[in-house]
């Protein structure tokens, strides 16, 4: 990259993960000159479940399959890994992946689309020359009509833009759990989500070829994860056989309150814009889903000239369904344990749930029939759920 004479892009793209891989793949087939940065080295880790839900699946328009680690046909919805109900789909419900070969994948697809890749190049500034924007970064300058910023949750260019406080995020904390393979098998073509992994959260396991990735999370935040993770994973005996086990921590976001996605020629994607689904933290698909906004609005509206165009966009599809998850995540999480007896466990509200999994139900939709049953699910004795097994026998107490 030169530092000197900067090269002139129609696209700039900050962050290689799967918002910016795929906006740089959208526009980059429209036979716009992209280029994409990163400041790692790809094939690189992410922390993440790597859980794709089958809605998340359907976006991706490459073949996912190579890549896969287990197709999954459904759930285990437990509490505490006492009641457990067994939800399975008629299709597969997703699938789990490693984020390091995903992106890497996404990538290269963007590549081969016609994207130039700069690999270890932080974002380090930005300024504003006319119709450009000249950007700095750890390998040089770059010019360009328009930059989108896909570089996460602690997003460099956007709190360049918007200050350090625009996206309100939580913590989440996972771990990469090796078992030995006859453990693994326990939880084979099912994840587990349990209600009672976390305060006001969920707990999770979700299998993978050679490991489970095993992690908790709530849309309240919380502090002492690990102490939470630890209690969890206690509870199942698989995982108390294990061989192996690494810790990871990162962030999820779960709101832009400051309405900052853009400004002029700048747009904010993915986890930089602070999208991400309040209900099981499950972000690649909403990266994905703005960044496929952003790329519309930059290609219908060429010149800049539409004010907010891709703000506007977000407003009409995007934004609404993330407020609805958001809601249906504090109703769901607020009290886990009523929330299990009387919502999860009863079918007609998890035959919402799966859909809204699947794609076959949005969030508003599943928010409004989950009240609009209110009456029901909250008056009615809940589904014998504490005569339901454990998933796992041995629990300790
Ligand atoms: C513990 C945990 C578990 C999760 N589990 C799931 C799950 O199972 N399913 C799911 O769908 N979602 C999950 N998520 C959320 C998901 O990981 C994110 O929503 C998703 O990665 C967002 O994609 P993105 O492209 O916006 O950002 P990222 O994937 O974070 O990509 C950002 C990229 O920008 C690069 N970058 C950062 N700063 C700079 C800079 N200054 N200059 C250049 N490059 C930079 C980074 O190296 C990175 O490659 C989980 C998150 C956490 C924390």
């Amino acid at each position: 990259m030169a530092s000197r004479s900067a090269a002139t892009f129609d696209a700039l793209v900050v962050g290689a993960g799967p918002a910016g891989a795929h906006l740089a793949f959208l526009l980059a087939r429209e036979g716009r000159r992209v280029a994409i940065l990163d400041r790692q080295r790809f094939p690189r880790e992410k922390v993440c479940g790597g859980g794709l839900s089958r809605k998340a699946v359907a976006l991706l328009g490459c073949d996912v399959a190579p890549i896969v680690h287990q197709w999954l046909k459904g759930a285990f919805l437990t509490f505490g890994n006492r009641s457990t109900l067994v939800k399975d789909l008629a299709r597969p419900a997703g699938c789990t992946v490693l984020r390091s070969e995903f992106d890497h994948l996404l990538l290269t697809q963007a590549c081969d689309a016609g994207a130039r890749l700069f690999e270890e190049a932080a974002f380090l500034d930005l300024r504003f020359r006319g119709d450009l924007v000249d950007v700095a970064t750890s390998r040089g300058a770059l010019s360009c009509r328009r930059v989108f910023a896909a570089d996460g949750v602690a997003s460099a260019v956007r709190t360049r833009l918007f200050g350090r406080h625009a996206v309100a995020y939580v913590p989440a904390l996972e771990a990469l759990v090796r078992v030995p393979a006859a453990a693994r098998e326990r939880f084979a073509e099912r994840v587990v989500l349990d209600f009672g992994g976390m305060p006001r959260g969920y707990g999770w396991i979700f299998p993978k070829r050679d490991h489970l990735n095993v992690g908790v999370y709530s849309p309240f935040g919380g502090s002492a994860l690990r102490r939470h993770l630890d209690r969890f994973m206690a509870r199942y005996p698989a995982l108390e056989r294990r061989l192996g086990i690494e810790y990871r921590g990162f962030a999820i976001p779960l709101r832009n309150d400051a309405g900052a996605f853009e400004r002029g020629p700048v747009a904010l994607v993915g986890d930089a814009a602070g999208h991400a689904e309040a209900i099981g933290g499950e972000g690649n698909n909403v990266a994905r889903a703005s960044a496929a906004l952003a790329a519309r609005a930059a290609i219908e509206d060429e010149r800049g000239a539409v004010p907010l165009r891709y703000t506007g966009l977000l407003r009409e599809a995007l934004l609404p369904e993330l407020r609805a998850a958001w809601r249906l995540a504090r109703l769901l999480f607020a009290f886990p344990e009523f929330s299990f007896r009387h919502v999860v466990s009863n079918d007609r509200v998890n035959a919402l749930f799966a859909g809204v999994i699947t794609g076959d139900v949005g969030y508003r939709e599943c928010l409004r029939k989950v009240l609009l049953a209110a009456p029901r699910w909250l008056f009615r004795a809940p589904a014998t759920p504490h005569d339901l097994p454990p998933l796992e026998p041995g629990v300790p107490g």
